[in-house]
């Protein structure tokens, strides 16, 4: 059994006394839910303030990308450490990422083993684009990005791992996946490459969660999929009503 797992992706959104006062607002129904494995990633500067607010509970706080070297002269950059610091979880791979600073499989590569050197939880997000989707790559896509992007982590590290499938053409479209597209992609792509690198049972602790308009009204059509651990969710993740259904949902 994978314990089910609901990340909010805040993007470049909000203030810290704007986040707080969105923290503040779900933070009494949220912390009733400790079945379900909850992050919030804020943008970094209300990390700090945001993390204070989470003491006391079982909700993780997330960054949103981080560098994979140490330290050093990278100008607007965070390092591991400084993440670890307050974090124990980092998005890393997102499509908008990928898609606006050139990010490649290879310096996933590079934040995944960083990651998981300075033992904080990786979200890898991995996800086909419209074109390459209508062009039927997704599975040359995806599967490379698992295969790459995962490439060198040791077996016995797996389970650390969690994966994020989000087709970049559902990601702040309201165009969501179907239910059972998504699990198809999980199923027949990315837990299969997941066996090829950790060994089936290795692969089977990993958790793959499905992003891309995830919202209240459709949220339980993902989570009532097998192969379908939870979700990360972006910008129902800024509306109290609606994540904090988004989570109950998960609980079940
Ligand atoms: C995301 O940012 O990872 C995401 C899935 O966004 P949205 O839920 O807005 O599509």
């Amino acid at each position: 059994m994978r314990k089910p797992f609901v990340a909010a992706n805040w993007k470049m959104n909000k203030t810290v006394e704007q986040g707080r006062g969105l923290v503040a607002d779900m933070l009494p129904e949220l912390r009733t839910l400790p079945q379900v494995e909850q992050v919030l990633c804020p943008p970094y500067t209300s990390i700090v303030p945001i993390s204070a607010m989470l003491v006391g509970t079982k909700i993780g706080i997330g960054a949103q990308n981080m560098h994979w070297e140490a330290q050093g002269a990278y100008t607007g950059e965070i390092s591991p450490g400084m993440v670890k610091e307050f974090c124990q979880y980092v998005i890393i791979g997102h499509s908008e990422r990928r898609q606006y600073y050139a990010e490649n499989d290879d310096m996933v590569n590079k934040k995944v083993q960083a990651a998981l050197v300075n033992e904080l939880i990786p979200i890898v997000c991995v996800g086909e684009t419209l074109v390459e989707n209508e062009a039927g790559r997704t599975s040359e896509v995806v599967g490379r990005q698992v295969c790459d992007g995962l490439k060198g982590i040791p077996a016995h590290r797996a389970a650390s791992l969690v994966i994020a499938y989000e087709p970049v053409w559902a990601i702040g479209t309201g165009r969501a996946a179907t239910g059972d597209g998504a699990n198809q992609v999980l199923a027949r792509i990315i837990r299969p490459a997941l066996s090829g690198l950790f060994g089936t049972q290795n692969a089977q602790a990993i958790r793959i969660l499905y992003g891309g308009s995830v919202t209240a009204a459709n949220a339980a059509e993902f989570f009532l999929q097998s192969e379908i651990d939870g979700a990360l969710v972006g910008g129902a993740s800024l509306k109290t009503a609606e994540f904090v259904k988004i989570v109950e949902i998960a609980a079940g």
